[in-house]
């Protein structure tokens, strides 16, 4: 999406703090952090939002690497305890209209 600042950083048109990144997603900073730790893990395919998932095998393995990839990064920087977090729909909050998982952390 040419529009899309996710996809504009996916594409390292914009810059970011990257964490992560294998073929499927791409893992940086939140330039506005909630917490000590705050990172975003984003895929490289654009969706708009979780209510736009298929449910097809695509899909499924999609989220759950996105799961995985916050489970290893946390693990990684040896994090205790976190929130993973999908915000769904602008009444829920969510600005950026490319699926992201916020890895959120203060220890
Ligand atoms: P959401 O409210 O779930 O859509 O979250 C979007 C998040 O993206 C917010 O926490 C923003 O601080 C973050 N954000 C926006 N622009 C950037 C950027 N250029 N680099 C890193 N994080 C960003
Ligand atoms: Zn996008």
């Amino acid at each position: 999406m040419d529009d899309c600042i996710f996809c504009k950083i996916l594409k390292k048109e914009i810059p970011s703090e990257i964490v992560y990144e294998d073929d499927d997603l791409i893992a940086f900073n939140d330039i506005s952090p909630k917490a000590k730790t705050h990172i975003l893990i984003v895929p490289r395919k654009h969706i708009d939002t979780i209510k736009d998932l298929k449910e097809d095998e695509a899909d499924e393995e999609l989220v759950g690497k996105m799961v995985l990839a916050a489970r290893n990064i946390a693990k990684e920087k040896n994090l205790d305890g976190y929130q993973l977090l999908f915000n769904v729909g602008r009444s829920a909050g969510q600005i950026i209209f490319h699926i992201h998982l916020h890895l959120i952390s203060n220890g």
